[in-house]
């Protein structure tokens, strides 16, 4: 096979597979689909450019930062101190290694998550419909595409039904286009091409199979793929909130900077040295690693997520999680296990319990019952060897399942009698249709919803006699499937009619043949996930396209409604929320179970509901769920179950479909905030109390001020292990017992800066204290060692810093109760932290450029004592909450 030709739209589906060497029956054969790949490629979109190895380390280095420190070691040239200006270029290689580090490995989990969320496509290969990934397809392949999917290559569509694509991302055009097989002249733009499909655009409705003539850099995406990538990643508005918060302290730090240069220099120190102080200060002082430690903290939540079948697409949701207070979560499948099973008919003719061998006597209601199973399905059911794979819809699968448990042969009905035509089944009709036969005798088989269908319905047939539906009769049979929903059984009716030449709309004047009641357990993991969120403060919110008695029934087991709660709201009680009025509004937020929903409703609730200022996770699956998941603030796909347009769209795609994993979602995201406000605090608390230190000992003339090199160690010891292994910790086991944080809630509020200015009192206050206890109390009769106090202030501090990792627990629970003494990343940092500090006082030039001196024990002594006085004070101030953080 040659280079294919660029626009095939002038063949037929036939010619097209000629000129592919492919069959549009069987598909290709493994054998060719292998040696198509080999000379393709896969159908993939290579990225663009990513940034390279240089680009990201000269992004760090462009930084006030560098700037800053580049500027303090020209001074330290010009005033000729070498070894000042070798050190803080030093500095500055190791600010931009572990910048860099850092940056490599975000980027790295970002590459894995995008692994872990490829996209299966139904493709045809060996005869069978298979489930296989995009990434596979080559030229020649058929692929099964239904309402929801999205395209996966480029190609011509053949055996198609009411087929109706969104092409936005191509032609811009966002109204849908209706596609039709029909030939058409070469050179059509691209939105005139009715008979082709384009990669990355997606079905809103009906169904095709589609011939792939062209995959990936070869799809007319890939023409484009530099206009559609989505280049960047966005800051998150945390990020953003963060980036702000380390400018403003800048800006304060500058200006205190400022102050300590006055006052040294009134002292009289001289210029050179004040000059390299100030500076040391001014960049140890800013936390210039706060954004990226936090992206970091953010990712490593994403991979862990994904640990748990939770797919997070972007940083920001995992913010947005911490603060749910509202789930609006689908039943089907989420709530419930999706294993349905048929096991009740209710027909005029006679009710029947279905089980593996109850038998029921051939009658003509059975018979349409069984054929509307089998014929009015998109679902397949295939047998390779001995595993059998299920596609499709788990209600049409059980149905399947049905018909052949009582003797049908689905394959040979199918073959038997085709299907002509097919209204498809959308959550907005509730029902779907289909034609097969020929003409003169054509059969219309149907099935819905019950009040659906049963309005359609002008007849009904019993003990093979067709009567009219009366009202009477309509509303006797609208109880029953009552009766049967409140039972907590899915309800489907069936109904069907004869016509002799195609007509206009299949579902009309049907005759109603009976209902078919589906069980569809909870899973048992809910009930207790459930009670876990009515603990955390938030509210779970059921919403079902399915009847009223069935959901209420589902709600009250699973402690989503009580008895004597609200009854459940119907779909069309919902409507935009501004023509809802207040008492309404007042009575629909009130309910916890919405049944009968459409998609409309659901977006109709979500703005409901944030306009009473909720933070709503909403969970969809279908193609017309997109603007409800995009509306939400954090919208689920499901993985299993949910359209690839419905995943495109939203926040977080839950693998296994389980709503449980939103709770260890909404869990994981409390934890990931929690940890980032953790090591705000403690970084902040470090920097200020460097401020404060500096700032007494200028003003006050002390005579043991820190070096400008000293400086920048404590803040690299200091701040870059201890707040990753911050940013690691699991989280304290009440999170899931506090009220979701406020949306407007900021990182660090009042009560938060009281603490930090307090923590950073005490450390400083405690670091000086121990110069002034080595003088006073352990040398009382000795001179004045400025070197050594210096060394004494410099260890204290560095270890007064390390140690107030422990003070970062939540509440008021003791140190050795605290989550933080439990997560080991903290100890491995105090340990590698504390290592490099021996360690470089045994480096000679390391410990001359540090001014690092023999320290007596009674030395030592004294910084024992600042860091357990540190600890003791801010423990106990936190114990007996003086302070709160
Ligand atoms: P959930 O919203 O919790 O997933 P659901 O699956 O019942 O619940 P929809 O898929 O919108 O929601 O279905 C609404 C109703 O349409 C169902 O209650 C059923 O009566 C009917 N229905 C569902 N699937 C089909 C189908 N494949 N063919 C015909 N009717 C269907």
């Amino acid at each position: 096979m040659e280079l294919i030709e660029t626009d095939l739209s002038a063949y037929s589906a036939e010619e097209t597979a000629q000129k592919l060497q492919a069959n549009l029956k069987t598909g290709l054969t493994d054998p060719e689909a292998a040696a198509r790949l080999e000379k393709f490629g896969f159908n993939e979109i290579s990225e663009t450019e990513k940034r390279s190895l240089w680009r990201l380390i000269g992004d760090q280095l462009n930084s006030p930062i560098v700037y800053l420190l580049l500027v303090a070691a020209g001074i330290s040239f010009f005033f000729q101190e070498y070894l000042n200006a070798m050190a803080i270029l030093i500095v500055i290689v190791i600010n931009t290694a572990v910048g860099f580090i850092m940056e490599f490995q975000a980027g790295r989990s970002m590459d894995a998550l995008k692994k872990i969320a490829s996209v299966p496509a139904k493709i045809l290969r060996n005869s069978q419909l298979q489930e296989l990934e995009a990434s596979r397809i080559v030229p020649g392949d058929v692929v099964f595409l239904e309402a929801g999917d999205v395209v996966p290559a480029d190609g011509r569509i053949f055996r198609t039904s009411q087929l109706q694509v969104e092409e936005a991302a191509l032609t811009g055009e966002s109204v849908p286009v209706e596609k039709n097989e029909a030939a058409l002249q070469t050179g059509l733009p691209l939105g005139d091409r009715l008979n082709y499909l384009f990669k990355g655009t997606f079905v809103t409705r009906g169904n095709t199979y589609l011939l792939v003539s062209h995959t990936g850099m070869q799809t007319q995406l890939g023409h484009i793929a530099n206009l559609v990538q989505n280049a960047e990643q966005s800051a998150t508005p945390l990020e953003k909130k963060l980036a702000e918060f380390s400018k403003k302290l800048i800006v304060v730090t500058i200006g205190l900077a400022i102050v300590i240069l006055v006052s040294g220099l009134i002292n009289g120190q001289p210029l050179a040295h004040m000059l390299q102080t100030v500076i040391a200060l001014a960049v140890a002082a800013i936390p210039e690693g706060l954004p990226i430690v936090a992206t970091l903290a953010l990712g490593r939540g994403m991979l862990q997520m994904a640990r748990h079948n939770v797919i997070v697409k972007k940083l920001s949701a995992v913010e947005t999680l911490g603060g749910t207070n509202v789930i609006c979560t689908d039943k089907t499948g989420t709530l419930t296990q999706n294993k349905i099973e048929v096991t009740l008919l209710a027909t005029p003719s006679g009710t029947w319990e279905i089980s593996e061998n109850a038998q029921i006597a051939e009658n003509e209601n059975f018979n349409f019952i069984k054929y509307a199973s089998v014929l009015t399905n998109t679902a397949e059911i295939t047998e390779k060897g001995a595993d059998a794979q299920e596609i499709g819809d788990p209600l049409e699968v059980a149905l399947l399942k049905f018909a052949r448990n009582y003797g049908t042969n689905i394959v040979v009905a199918r073959q038997q009698h085709p299907k002509l035509a097919e209204e498809p089944f959308s959550s907005e009709t509730k029902m779907m249709a289909t034609l097969h036969g020929q003409v003169p005798e054509l059969m219309v088989f149907a099935k819905g919803a019950a009040e659906e269908l049963l309005n359609q319905c002008t007849g009904l047939l019993e003990h093979g006699e067709v009567k009219t539906l009366s009202p009477e009769l309509k509303k006797v049979w609208l109880e029953q499937s009552e009766v049967l929903a409140g039972s907590g059984l899915r309800v489907l009716a069936v109904a069907y009619k004869t016509v002799p030449e195609m007509p206009k709309k299949l579902s009309e004047n049907l005759i109603f043949a009976g209902l078919i009641g589906m069980v569809d357990p909870p899973r048992p993991e809910v009930l207790p996930a459930i009670k876990e969120c009515l603990s955390a403060g938030i509210r779970v919110i059921m919403i079902t396209g399915d009847h009223p008695a069935t959901a209420n029934k589902i709600a009250l087991e699973l402690g989503i409604n009580t008895p004597d709660g609200h009854p459940p709201v119907t779909g069309n009680e919902l409507k935009p929320a501004s023509e809802i009025s207040p008492e309404n509004r007042h009575y629909l937020a009130g309910a916890n179970v919405f049944a009968r929903v459409n998609p409309q409703h659901k977006l109709d609730l979500v703005q409901l509901l944030q306009e009473d200022g909720n933070v709503v996770a909403m969970t969809g699956d279908g193609v017309n769920d997109a603007p409800a998941l995009k509306k939400a603030d954090i919208g689920v796909a499901m993985g299993l179950r949910g359209t690839q347009v419905a995943q495109d769209v939203s926040d977080m795609v839950l693998k296994d479909d389980k709503f449980t994993s939103i709770v260890v979602a909404i869990r994981q995201g409390r934890v990931i905030f929690e940890n980032i406000r953790k090591f705000v605090i403690f970084l902040l608390s470090c920097n200020l109390s460097e401020l404060f230190l500096i700032a007494t000992v200028a003003v006050l003339n002390l005579g043991f001020q820190l070096l400008p090199l000293q400086i920048l160690f404590i803040n690299l010891i200091t701040d870059v292990l201890p707040a990753l292994a911050l940013g690691a910790t699991e989280g304290n086991p009440g999170i899931m017992n506090q009220p979701p944080r406020k949306a407007a809630e900021p990182i660090i509020d009042r009560q938060r800066w009281i603490a930090i200015i307090f923590y950073s009192a005490i450390i400083s206050l405690c670091a000086l204290g121990a110069v002034y206890l080595n003088h006073y109390v352990l040398h009382p009769n000795e001179d004045w060692h400025a070197g050594r106090y210096n060394n004494i202030l410099f260890y204290s501090l560095i270890f007064c810093q390390l140690t107030h990792v422990f003070n970062m627990g939540a509440g008021n629970r003791f140190f050795f109760r605290s989550e933080i003494v439990s997560n080991k990343f903290v100890w491995l940092a105090l340990f590698f932290s504390s290592l490099i500090v021996f360690v470089s006082s045994l480096v000679g030039p390391v410990r001359a450029a540090l001014g690092m001196q023999e320290m007596l024990v009674t030395d030592w002594l004294a910084v024992v004592a600042a860091v357990l006085t540190s600890l003791f004070i801010i423990q106990i101030s936190k114990k007996f909450k003086l302070i709160q953080q």
